[in-house]
């Protein structure tokens, strides 16, 4: 079963949330401020966090860009009340995987869910065709969800691994930032297409060798982008 951790401080969504998780078969549990968010993340270790934005203690964005730092790549769905672009790339600049914005229906919520946790399974399960890819030093292992720049193993978030592992698998194609949203994130995905600049942005960062020289993905300008 599996377990999915809701850090949300209004005691409605939160309890209507766990009711609906349980009722389809999720283990939930919850927590209501920052800081116990982070603790429960630590001592539950969900397969999938809801993280609402405006918590007591802590906010989200902090709470993402901590379990990030320290290396905590588990799937995150940011929560967010205001449905301004700026709130949801900024969620996506903290290495968050998806939005949902509120209100939103329970329905959605659990499709969201679904997506995510599908998503992270086939790029982590055991069941995979092509398990390596490789260009040049750069080493992307589908099954353990492991990036390695040489020997240097690369923490990535499960959007970030998704889209590099599709633009390498199709190496040397230029792929639209719409046709990438359609592709790595999905169809009904209703994101904006700056989302896809933002997690080439953090690609390149967490790949770059110091040099400042991006050795792996090209943009092809008017266009989109490619893997070299
Ligand atoms: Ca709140």
């Amino acid at each position: 079963m599996k377990k999915i951790l809701i850090i949300e401080d209004e005691p409605n969504i939160r309890e209507l949330v766990l009711y609906n998780l349980k009722t389809n078969g999720y283990d939930g549990v919850a927590a209501e401020d920052g800081i116990m968010g982070i603790t429960m993340v630590h001592k539950e270790k969900p397969d999938l966090i809801l993280l609402d934005i405006m918590l007591p203690e802590k906010n989200g964005y902090d709470i993402c860009k901590e379990l990030r730092e320290e290396g905590n790549n588990t799937p995150i769905i940011m929560i967010t009340a205001k449905t301004e672009e700026v709130d949801k790339v900024l969620g996506l600049e903290f290495g968050a995987d998806d939005y949902i914005s509120k209100p939103f229906g329970i329905r959605e919520l659990m499709a969201r869910i679904k997506a995510v946790l599908r998503r992270y399974e086939s790029t982590s399960g055991n069941d995979s065709h092509d398990t390596v890819i490789t260009q040049d030093d750069l080493t992307i292992n589908v099954e353990c969800h492991e990036v390695r720049v040489g020997d240097k193993q690369i923490d990535l978030t499960l959007r970030e691994f998704e889209l590099l592992r599709y633009l390498v698998e199709n190496r040397g194609h230029v792929f639209t930032r719409d046709q990438l949203l359609n592709n790595v994130w999905g169809i009904d995905y209703a994101g904006e297409t700056r989302t896809v600049d933002v997690h080439i942005r953090h690609l390149r960062q967490k790949l770059s060798d110091g040099t400042g020289e991006d050795k792996y993905i090209e943009t092809i300008r008017g266009k989109g982008y490619k893997a070299r």
